[in-house]
């Protein structure tokens, strides 16, 4: 399903939402109001400069990622607590230059990392239940372990690090980069392929969630075995760049699973979470949509 082009764009969104028989139903008397219906290509935006003389920028201030995640109070809590600090000590008399510098340079590479790690390329798998499932499983569970779980076990000082700051969370920004640049890989393969959703029909994903727990991070190694399960089963069609891709698609192969085989992948993440049929689409197969 692609947004169509041409027309104006109320009537493009309509006829775009309208392709699920849910979103029919409930739009069905629904008028869009000329001009009142925006659109926006790229939605990240970030800043170079965060502090400076007289200035120091908070919240979506200085920075919007994406709303998927929602973390803009994660970063209202870091940006806030590092200008409050810079005030503080400015109004103490004392000498602030070295930590502005050090402010720009930590909330720079902060922002950047963190929209690379999770957000960048992400809506190359976004709508297909594998990788989504996946991708959503390693965010979520390195996000608890790595920064949600900090405060309660730090106190207030974890606010002074921005997520991928410090020396030690680098290892996990690189792992976090490494498997979204391979699950959008994988996604664009598969809508190369004529793949892409291919298990979405009767699935999803219902995840009794991470706790702060250590034993929570079995479902992220579980995660991890699904992603290298996945990389033999197909994600060696995209290993060496496009060539590969190309070769895989002349081949004209989803995989060696029928189109309705059940999700073939990773058994080992059924653990604490249920996979069930969705009711929405149960409906629509009695009504015959
Ligand atoms: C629909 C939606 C859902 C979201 N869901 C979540 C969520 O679940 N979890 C989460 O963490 N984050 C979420 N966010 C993000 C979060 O709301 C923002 O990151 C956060 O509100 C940013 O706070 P802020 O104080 O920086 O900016 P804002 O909340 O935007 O506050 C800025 C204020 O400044 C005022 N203002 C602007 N210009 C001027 C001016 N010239 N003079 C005086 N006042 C001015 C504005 O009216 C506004 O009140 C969501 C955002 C949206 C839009």
């Amino acid at each position: 399903m692609v947004f169509p082009s041409g027309g104006p764009l109320g009537q493009r969104l309509n006829d775009f939402l309208c392709h699920h028989p849910v979103a029919r139903e409930l739009l069905a008397d629904a008028q869009w109001i000329e001009g009142d219906v925006h659109w926006r290509k790229n939605l990240p935006y970030f800043s170079s400069t965060y502090a400076g003389d007289g200035f120091v920028l908070v919240g979506d201030a200085g920075a919007f990622l994406d709303p998927f995640y929602s973390p803009g109070m994660d970063w209202v809590s870091f940006t806030s607590t590092a200008a409050a600090e810079l005030i503080l000590m400015e109004r103490r008399g004392e000498r602030i230059d070295a930590l502005i510098e050090d402010h720009n340079r930590r909330f720079v590479g902060s922002y950047a990392r963190w929209f690379e790690g999770v957000y960048k390329d992400k809506y190359e798998y976004m709508g297909d239940y594998e990788l989504m499932r996946l991708g959503f499983l390693l965010d979520l569970g390195l996000y608890y372990l790595g920064v949600a779980s900090q405060p309660f076990k730090r106190g207030p000082k974890a606010f002074r690090e921005p997520i991928f700051s410090t020396a030690r969370s680098i290892p996990v920004f690189r792992l976090m980069r490494i498997y979204a640049r391979r699950l959008a890989a994988m996604g664009r393969s598969r809508r190369q392929r004529g793949c892409f959703g291919r298990y979405n029909a009767r699935h999803r994903f219902m995840f009794g969630g991470y706790t702060f727990a250590p034993a929570s991070a079995r479902h992220i190694v579980k995660a991890l075995l699904g992603w290298g399960a996945l990389e033999l089963g197909e994600g060696w069609r995209t290993w060496f760049g496009t060539a590969g891709a190309r070769t895989a698609e002349l081949k004209g192969k989803c995989g060696d699973h029928k189109p309705n085989a059940p999700f073939p992948l990773t058994p080992a993440l059924s653990v604490g979470e249920r996979e069930t049929h969705s009711p929405i689409l149960e409906v629509q197969q009695r009504r015959g949509v």
